[in-house]
């Protein structure tokens, strides 16, 4: 009877223990920074890097860089 009890408690904290592990393992890999890219907040756009055109000089969004219409213009 009382090895049955021992053998329950046992149990019980061998599966607590181990959700507790699996927990902390995880949140460890949600804050391991690098392996996902966190999504840049809203409104952010502004902050993207900008590049400057060698030809007219003007600065742009380095994703959305456009040509400025001359024939040399690298955009
Ligand atoms: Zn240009």
């Amino acid at each position: 009877m009382f090895a049955k009890i021992l053998l329950t408690v046992a149990v019980v904290a061998f599966i607590w223990f181990g959700f507790k592990y699996l927990g902390r393992r995880a949140e460890l890999r949600r804050r391991e920074p690098g392996q996902r890219v966190p999504p840049p907040p809203p409104g952010s756009d502004h902050a993207e890097t900008m590049v400057e055109c060698r030809v007219c000089g003007t600065w742009q969004p380095g994703r959305t860089a456009r040509s400025c219409g001359r024939s040399d213009c690298p955009y």
